[in-house]
């Protein structure tokens, strides 16, 4: 029996994790693919060992953690050695998020993912989610979270996909600018059709 899944996706600061956490409450498993692609590189995974080998020991942290941000300086100023990279890592998310999916046991699967629209990961899934707030909420919200200040924000949202674009590859939409209960009340109505969807899936299997 192969799992139904829900894409989660939506801007920086749009919501994302309020409405996962809260699809989670309802006893759906949440795949995250941050912490997969976290997972990949912990100490003494396979790929964290091609890293080290192929970047030396900067790459490496006192605790054998992946020092990030000097990594991120070495990608950002390199075109060849970000395709390294990820053609390392990639395709190890891919196969974690995968076993990750179909191990899970709930009525149906939720892959949330900022990057979903951006990264093929859109194959995975059999229907997406996205959660949508214009575009001076996403920076106020994103902005009182974290220490970032507008520019960065405003930076990070003109680097992933148009509003519009990621608007017109959605099978649902939840608008999230108002308060956290009128979220709350559309996940509702799309948990139940969820859970019929899943229900026709299983049934045709
Ligand atoms: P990111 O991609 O940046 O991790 P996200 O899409 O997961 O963000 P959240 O972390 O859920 O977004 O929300 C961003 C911030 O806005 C959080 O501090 C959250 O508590 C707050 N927030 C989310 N929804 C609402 C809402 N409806 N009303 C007020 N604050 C909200």
């Amino acid at each position: 029996m192969t799992n139904w899944i829900l894409g989660l996706t939506g801007g920086i600061g749009s919501g994302k994790t309020a409405a996962s956490d809260y699809l989670a409450s309802k006893g759906i498993a949440v795949v995250d693919s941050d912490l997969v692609a976290r997972a990949v590189v912990e100490p003494y995974q396979p790929a964290w060992s091609a890293i080290r080998e192929h970047f030396g020991d900067a790459a490496i942290n006192a605790d054998s953690s992946l020092n990030r941000g000097w990594l991120r300086q070495q990608v950002f100023a390199n075109p060849d050695e970000r395709r390294w990279l990820e053609q390392l890592t990639h395709p190890l998310i891919r196969a974690r998020t995968l076993e990750m999916l179909a191990a899970a046991t709930s009525e149906y699967v939720i892959l949330a993912s900022p990057l979903l629209l951006e990264s093929g990961q859109q194959t995975l899934v059999n229907h997406t989610l996205v959660i949508d707030v214009p575009e001076d909420i996403q920076v106020q919200r994103a902005c009182q979270r974290d220490a970032n200040n507008e520019e960065q924000i405003r930076a990070i949202i003109k680097a992933q996909i148009p509003r519009p674009e990621r608007l017109a590859r959605a099978n649902d939409v939840a608008d999230n600018s108002g308060p956290l209960n009128q979220l709350y009340e559309q996940l509702n109505r799309l948990h139940q059709s969820y859970l019929d969807l899943a229900k026709a899936h299983h049934s045709h299997e």
